[in-house]
């Protein structure tokens, strides 16, 4: 079994204004992951007033760390209307990113985000910041779209949208959450309780918080090690593993999707 970190940014922000969009060096968190056990991190843009040069820089990430890193990519989805798709497209076909992440400090998710999302079958980390409702306008519309909310809803610890983040796990089979920076350990008790261990998803916020303290929470679930398993990895490598299959434009002509097309065979 291997560990997975499915939240991580990488990559420079250029507003400047918070760690989160200034700067995610990946140096020390890298250091820390593998003495932590912890073998590939899905990285993420850091804040950025244009994804498309924030993806790019990504890429590049990714290309250097092959095999450690999986990329993610950021929209905003009213700055990007219009080229969400293509965006997307080029993410996925161009290089090989198997997932997207809408930040609710940007926008909420529209439905050309989640239509895009939907054909080349990556799933959606969507940060609600604490507004949980949109969970239950979204999850319903894309039924067969795979929606991960960080923080089991609230980076900043409102406990009223973490609450209701651990209902809708119940609710919808469709909606996932990540327990990176989640401060109310019981909210993760609960999740996994009530909503069962094939939902939750462990991510660390790195390189801000410490991939090996948020690790440990996992462990400190005391879970039997079939189901940490599931919360460690298996979950994500499910939701991650169907990537490119419905587009129409998946191409044979490209290098990146026979790597692709190999692991999500593995994962079936
Ligand atoms: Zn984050």
């Amino acid at each position: 079994m291997i560990i997975i970190d499915a939240h991580c940014h990488a990559g420079r922000g250029d507003r400047l204004t918070a760690p989160w969009n200034t700067a995610a060096p990946l140096g020390r968190y890298l250091r820390r992951a593998r003495a932590a056990g912890i073998a590939k991190t899905v990285v993420i843009p850091a804040g950025h007033s244009d994804y498309s040069v924030a993806n790019r820089e990504l890429a590049r990430i990714v290309a250097r760390h092959r095999g450690r890193l999986i990329g993610f990519a950021s929209v905003h989805s009213n700055r990007d209307a219009g080229r969400i798709r293509d965006m997307v497209r080029r993410a996925v076909v161009d290089w090989g990113f198997r997932g997207l992440k809408v930040h609710g400090y940007d926008a909420p998710a529209t439905r050309e985000v989640c239509e895009a999302v939907r054909e080349f079958r990556i799933p959606m980390l969507l940060d609600v910041v604490g507004r949980a409702y949109l969970v239950d306008l979204l999850a319903p519309q894309f039924p067969d779209v795979n929606f991960i909310i960080p923080h089991i809803g609230s980076f900043m610890d409102d406990f009223r949208a973490q609450q209701q983040v651990v209902d809708q796990l119940v609710r919808h089979r469709n909606v996932f959450a990540d327990t990176a920076g989640v401060r109310r350990f019981d909210f993760i008790v609960q999740a996994v309780r009530r909503a069962g261990p094939h939902k939750l998803i462990f991510g660390s916020d790195g390189p801000w918080l410490h991939p090996g303290l948020e690790l440990h929470k996992i462990r400190l679930l005391g879970l039997p090690p079939e189901q940490e398993a599931m919360i460690l990895g298996g979950n994500l490598m499910r939701l991650i593993g169907r990537v490119g299959t419905r587009s129409p434009h998946s191409p044979a002509q490209h290098s990146a999707p026979s790597r692709r097309a190999t692991a999500s065979q593995a994962t079936r």
